[in-house]
């Protein structure tokens, strides 16, 4: 049986679930009980090795802008985000 990982666009609640393939897709944030509560796209075991990735482009794209300024010939993302076009 599959683990999918959701998360909350509301809240940033996230939880993993286990869930056949046949089951319908959970739509409310156990959380805030908002509606968007959606399936992320990568199954969880590769959630581990995409971990890194995503926090640092987390990083460079979300809270901290000033990295961009730190090392501008290699953006944490790797380039062709928001912040750092290519
Ligand atoms: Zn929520």
């Amino acid at each position: 049986m599959p683990i999918y990982e959701y998360r909350c666009e509301d809240c940033g609640f996230q939880k993993d679930h286990l869930q056949k393939m046949s089951d319908a897709p959970l739509a409310e944030c156990p959380s805030c009980h908002s509606g968007r509560y959606v399936r992320q796209i990568s199954a969880a075991g590769f959630q581990l090795k995409g971990t890194g990735w995503y926090a640092t482009d987390f990083k460079c794209c979300g809270s901290d802008k000033n990295a961009k300024a730190e090392s501008p010939a290699a953006p944490a993302c790797g380039g062709g985000c928001a912040c750092h076009p290519s």
